[in-house]
């Protein structure tokens, strides 16, 4: 290739990666050679060398391979420190790249998302538990490990913070973490370049592979189906499996049954949503992380608390509030008061702020099954009146910040015992009994509306 055709496949990339990324990522590529197959670049630092790699990779291959060029690999280079008559005597002779950047075939982990960075809470011990498990890479003891929860609970963060553990304890140890989408995305380039045993042996190579929102690939045939074999294939040797999802394997729609029941497998642990004392511990532990970095930055007894009540939608909305509130605080020069917090994040709590009740919830669930408000209330024991009650206090648990004293006053004066007994009844039942499942699903949504 000359440099005359990477000018057009720039301008290609320009298209499909747009203007920003084109100016900030692919501009500063220096092409150098293709030799056997590996395309080399010239970069000005290793970080966009490694970004470049994995976030613009496959597009680049893609486009190459389009125009004609024959390359499998490519490669990012920072050029020696040389003086340009050296540079220009060095085109007959190859030039020897000080520090090259490894082909990494997976996505790109995000450095923050590491268990240190994890704040542990109930609602997401068990999880965490056997990321660490996995983590330490001893023998493998189930498989596949499927963590599932509803966005922004941490299901990406645990799995790049497995990666990072490995990588750091083991690093012989070939770990490839990538989306479902970009299993995908590599399997479609795979076979229309005819490059399925390549797409094979990279994924039968690996000794960890984790896949991130597997829901994705679901009523995408082939793609499943690949994604079955690749699966069984590590299975069968002894590997790793690690999957992400956004609900759990059985009631993931358009999923093959044979799938599902593979997924099923081995360890399957939700992340639960937040509760209060969760959150405000990951507002704190980002709290200190800011304190840091805004030296002087003062806040408020009583903010985060205020935060941790208010804001009880994912961790993400939690922290994108942290990060606005330290930057305009810093900005304005002053300190983070109630005040300026009620300011300054006025959407972000008014969008969180239709807040369900429990005796909403109670009401709704009555409606549901068909029963008395007052006997959800009352002491009754039968089944039909004791498990719509369990459903309302496990509801409340999930969609209220109450706690079980607070939930157990509503129902008519209950211990929080009870409470609690009842809660977890639901949870199990609700990976039994797909009945139980949809109601939860149909409820919440109809509370949330
Ligand atoms: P998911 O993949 O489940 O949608 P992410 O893993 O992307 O969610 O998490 C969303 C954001 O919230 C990330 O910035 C992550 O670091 C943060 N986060 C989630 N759970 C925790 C936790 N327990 N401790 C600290 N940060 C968390
Ligand atoms: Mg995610």
């Amino acid at each position: 290739m000359t440099n005359e055709l990477w000018g057009e496949v720039r301008e290609m990339l320009r298209g499909s990666v747009g203007t920003g990324n084109y100016s900030n990522w692919i501009e500063p590529l220096e092409f150098s050679a293709i030799d056997n197959g590996v395309a080399t670049f010239f970069v000005p630092t290793n970080f966009i060398g490694k970004y470049v790699q994995q976030n613009f990779g496959d597009q680049i291959l893609y486009q190459l391979n389009r125009n004609g060029s024959e390359v499998q690999r490519l490669k990012f280079a920072v050029p020696p420190r040389v003086k340009t008559q050296r540079r220009v005597q060095s085109q007959t002779a190859p030039v020897d790249p000080v520090e090259t950047v490894d082909e990494v075939p997976g996505a790109p982990l995000d450095a923050r998302f590491t268990f240190e960075n994890f704040v542990v809470g109930k609602p997401n011990e068990l999880a965490h538990a056997a990321a660490r498990r996995v983590a330490e890479g001893a023998a493998v003891t189930f498989n596949p490990l499927f963590l599932y929860g509803g966005v922004g609970l941490g299901k990406t963060h645990l799995m790049h913070a497995i990666a990072h553990e490995l990588r750091r304890r083991q690093p012989e140890t070939n770990v490839l973490y990538l989306s479902a989408e970009q299993f995908m995305y590599r399997f479609i380039t795979a076979l229309r370049e005819r490059k399925m045993m390549d797409f094979k042996q990279l994924f039968r190579s690996v000794d960890i592979l984790m896949v991130d929102d597997v829901q994705f690939i679901a009523g995408k045939d082939s793609t499943q189906e690949e994604f079955f074999h690749t699966f069984n294939a590590l299975v069968d040797g002894q590997k790793q499996i690690i999957i992400s999802a956004d609900r759990a394997p059985g009631e993931i729609k358009d999923l093959e049954d044979r799938i599902k029941s593979r997924l099923q497998c081995g360890l399957v642990v939700d992340l639960h949503p937040t509760d209060y004392e969760l959150r405000l511990g990951i507002l704190q532990t980002k709290a200190e992380l800011y304190k840091a970095q805004y030296p002087g930055l003062q806040i408020s007894d009583g903010v985060l608390e205020f935060l941790a009540h208010r804001i009880s939608t994912n961790v993400r909305v939690l922290e994108g509030a942290l990060t606005r509130l330290f930057a305009f605080a810093s900005l304005v020069g002053r300190e983070i008061s109630l005040e300026l917090t009620q300011d300054c994040l006025a959407d972000v709590l008014k969008a969180s702020d239709r807040k369900v009740t429990v005796e909403e919830i109670q009401r709704k669930v009555s409606e549901h099954y068909n029963i008395r408000l007052s006997d959800m209330i009352g002491p009754k024991r039968l089944r039909t009146y004791a498990r719509p009650r369990q459903i309302a206090m496990y509801l409340a648990k999930q969609l209220t910040s109450r706690s079980l004293p607070e939930i157990g006053r509503r129902f008519g004066g209950r211990d929080h015992t009870t409470v609690m007994h009842g809660v977890k009844r639901i949870e199990e039942l609700a990976h039994k009994d797909s009945q139980i499942a949809d109601d939860l699903e149909l409820l919440r949504r109809a509370l949330e509306a």
